[in-house]
């Protein structure tokens, strides 16, 4: 199919549109097809055999930040309000150029000078995604001498929806704006391609970014509070005993290539899905799956049709879902299921990208990778070293939603860290990783627990989902509430009656 026939081929969905909940009758629009629209390659790369097979995450293929530049964001939070059902007015994405300038992690002499005056960081982090950034941004607004060790080069691509929810946005620093390149005021739901409907809000729902733009800027906000960082470098491990080590209340950080290890007081694994300081520290998973996501490029039109909607399938394949996150010129269209079934969970991407008439767009990156939630007793911490975000374990397990717990848990993990450095024994040291474990199980263990059990009930049945999120007002409002950030699924659980029988009943092992 060519890129003409693509576009034209959502005008020509077989749905025939749908009626909300108010009455409003809504037409089909790019994405509401029913049927699959033929033709085509999605033009994906083979990834999830890569992912499948090593048994750690696909290599991202892209490289390729199909960006010209930041675009200017906003900090606001969004109001409480009941869901209208009707047509938002839907601001576009702000081009006004955010001015990033030159690579944060181009500072290695400074870096090397400032380890010549003392050889000890107070605290090290390694890896520069929103985890690590937010740890060592809190870790230098305490006043302490912080270094963020990131392997790659930045901006570097990072496979992921990219979908800011309104616990992201209140757990960036203070006065930090996001590089908005969507804000979404509708989602279009469907059960695998069919029962497409729309659901509408006045209000901003969450916002959409780039994530090679958005980890950027959070690197240099913590450039800006003091932290140093060195990119290109791979921490190979660390060690906390053995010739390399000083001390006892120091850690030995060895980069790959390196000989002379950085040596830190305190270190924060930030290192994502396939953690080695996770490994380190013994994190434990329970849940892995795999998700297969394409950038593809659209022409205007087509752009224009997704500003301010996205679009969510549940798929196939038990606990799995598809996604199009529309970024101006360019749609995320994504999938996610269990890992294991790398074959089945492409052929629902091409099936998806397919249907939604998007096949004759080549896609500018097609990558893959594991997102991986946590064992519940799993440690989050050894001896000086802490681990959070992915590298913990820590993500939503039925929305796969990590940026918020990366930026959570990279905070806590920055200030508990600043105590770890100061612990002057063992012991001191334990008591404040029990802390920063205490902080992280109490907030984001809480939120998790309630997110397996969504999980179970939407992988056993996404059809009842589907219909409670399409057909009964007080199912989306809750969610609307969940993505502005306005509730989390705990509290709602904690303090909707209706809903915690809701879930007791439908989480019920089935005999
Ligand atoms: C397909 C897909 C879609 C997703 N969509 C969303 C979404 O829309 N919204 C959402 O909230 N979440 C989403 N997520 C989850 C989200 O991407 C992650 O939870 C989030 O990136 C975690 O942030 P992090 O900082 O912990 O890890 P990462 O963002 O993975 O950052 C880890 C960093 O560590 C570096 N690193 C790794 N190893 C080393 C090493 N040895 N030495 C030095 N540096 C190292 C890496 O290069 C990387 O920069 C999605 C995930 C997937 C797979």
């Amino acid at each position: 199919m060519s890129s003409e026939d693509a576009a034209g081929a959502e005008g020509r969905g077989g749905d025939t549109g749908s009626t909300d909940a108010d009455g409003t009758k809504e037409e089909p629009r790019a994405g509401e097809a029913n049927g699959p629209l033929g033709g085509g390659s999605s033009g994906t790369s083979d990834v999830e055999g890569a992912a499948e097979s090593a048994g750690g995450p696909a290599d991202e293929t892209g490289g390729a930040d199909e960006a010209s530049g930041p675009t200017a964001g906003e900090t606001e939070g969004t109001e409480e309000t009941e869901e209208t059902g009707e047509t938002g007015e839907t601001a576009g994405a702000d081009d006004a150029d955010g001015d990033v300038s030159a690579a944060p992690g181009s500072v290695p002499d400074d870096v090397l000078e400032a380890e010549a005056d003392d050889p000890v960081w107070d605290v090290v982090v390694v890896g520069a995604g929103p985890a690590g950034a937010s740890a060592a941004y809190a870790a230098a607004v305490a006043g302490r001498r912080v270094l963020l060790l990131e392997k790659a080069e930045l901006p570097r691509y990072k496979t992921c929806g990219g979908g800011i929810i309104g616990p992201s946005r209140d757990a960036l620093p203070p006065g930090f704006e996001l590089p908005l390149r969507d804000r979404v005021f509708a989602v279009t739901f469907s059960l695998n391609g069919r029962l497409t409907r729309t659901r509408r809000s006045r209000q901003m729902l969450f916002g959409l970014v780039n994530r090679a733009e958005l980890d950027e800027s959070l690197v240099e906000y913590a450039v800006k509070a003091g932290a140093r960082v060195r990119t290109g470098v791979t921490v190979s491990r660390v060690e906390q005993h053995g010739s390399a080590v000083p001390d006892r209340r120091t850690v030995a950080v060895v980069l790959s290539g390196e000989k002379r290890p950085v040596l830190a007081r305190a270190v924060v694994g930030a290192d994502g899905s396939a953690s080695r300081i996770g490994a380190h520290v013994g994190v434990k998973m329970d849940q892995v799956d795999l998700g297969l996501e394409a950038e593809i490029p659209v022409p205007q039109s087509v752009a224009e049709d997704w500003s301010g909607r996205v679009l969510v399938d549940w798929g196939p394949l038990p606990g799995s879902y598809g996604w199009v996150f529309p970024k101006g010129d360019t749609l995320t269209v994504g999938v996610i299921s269990a890992r294991g079934e790398g074959a089945a969970t492409k052929r629902y991407l091409e099936d998806f990208v397919g249907r939604l008439g998007l096949a004759g767009f080549e896609p500018s990156v097609s990558s893959g990778h594991l997102t991986r939630c946590r064992a519940e007793d799993s440690p989050l911490s050894r001896g000086r070293v802490l681990v959070c975000g992915d590298a913990a374990g820590l993500l939503e397990p039925w929305t796969r939603e990590g940026i918020s717990f990366a930026l959570r848990s990279g905070r806590l993990a920055g200030e508990w860290a600043v105590r770890v450095a100061e612990a002057h024994d063992a012991v001191d040291a334990r008591q404040q990783t029990l802390n920063y474990a205490f902080a992280v199980k109490a907030g984001l263990g809480v939120e998790m627990g309630v997110g397996r059990r969504m999980f179970n009930v939407f992988s056993r049945r996404p059809g009842m989902l589907h219909a409670a999120l399409t057909g009964f007002r007080p199912a989306w409002n809750v969610f609307a509430q969940f993505t502005r950030g306005a509730v989390s699924l705990a509290d709602v659980v904690r303090t909707n009656p209706v809903a915690r029988r809701a879930l007791d009943a439908l989480d019920r092992p089935q005999s």
